[in-house]
């Protein structure tokens, strides 16, 4: 029995997760059996990793929640101090306009454009568009470094807000996505790994230790998606069962 008790956050999910969407990349990983769902930590000697949460606008509270059920300690990434030390980073919805000219206000372009290009990073609806290499009508560029092409509020006028079953890449498991005037994922580059589909269509990318989701995994109970980023993505490694 793999999801033994003890196992926060992912309780209510099937066992299996994403994490071996990976066996498609360019480089194999160590990791030889498939993802649990589980806690992660510790990092090294010291305590729970570190997972940083931007907190210039969007949602803060439930990455943060999500991450501490998971067993990492989260962080509140305002500040350019605020990206020291960290294991990994998640770059949460919100407006990608006010992020974009909160990041030039605050200084924290620069190192976060650093941080971006050093730690294992997940970019939720609109920190999918700030990570993309291109994306529309913004007033300042993406931070560039995941290539795909996102189109903003793309999912039609009317609807600008749905749930829906998003099948996770390979293995076929579904979890609820909730997109809120959500983008599409227009362009996937050659080294980019599509690990989600809405109908067919891209809507979870993952590029080495960056990962990116149109929708919001941190509104669902579900933890597959934030557990598959903390181990598999960013190789945070599993805690002992108790
Ligand atoms: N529509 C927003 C944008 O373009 C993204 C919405 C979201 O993050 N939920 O930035």
């Amino acid at each position: 029995m793999r999801n033994a008790a003890g196992d926060p956050g992912l309780k209510r999910g099937r066992k299996r997760s994403v994490g071996r969407a990976v066996a498609g990349g360019a480089r194999p990983r160590r990791r030889s059996a498939p993802p649990r769902a589980g806690a992660v930590g510790p990092a090294g000697a010291g305590g729970r990793p570190r997972v940083g949460v931007l907190s210039l606008q969007g949602d803060f509270a439930r990455h943060a929640a999500a991450v501490r059920e998971l067993g990492a300690e989260p962080v509140r990434v305002s500040l350019p101090g605020d990206l020291s030390s960290l294991s990994a980073l998640i770059l949460p919805g919100g407006e990608s306009t006010t992020m974009l000219r909160l990041l030039e206000a605050t200084g924290l372009r620069a190192p976060l454009e650093r941080a971006v290009r050093e730690l294992p990073v997940l970019g939720t609806c609109a920190g999918l568009i700030l990570l993309a290499r291109e994306a529309d009508r913004l007033p300042c560029p993406t931070l560039g470094v995941l290539d795909v092409t996102a189109e903003r509020n793309a999912w039609g006028r009317q609807v600008h807000s749905f749930s829906g079953r998003v099948r996770l890449e390979p293995g076929g498991d579904l979890v609820e996505g909730v997109f809120i005037r959500a983008p599409r994922i227009r362009r996937v580059g050659p080294g980019v790994e599509v690990v989600a589909r809405l109908d067919d269509e891209p809507v979870g990318v993952r590029q080495g230790r960056l990962a990116a989701l149109a929708f919001h995994p941190e509104l669902t109970p579900d933890r597959r998606l934030h557990a598959w980023f903390l181990r598999d993505v960013a190789g945070l490694r599993p805690a002992e069962h108790r």
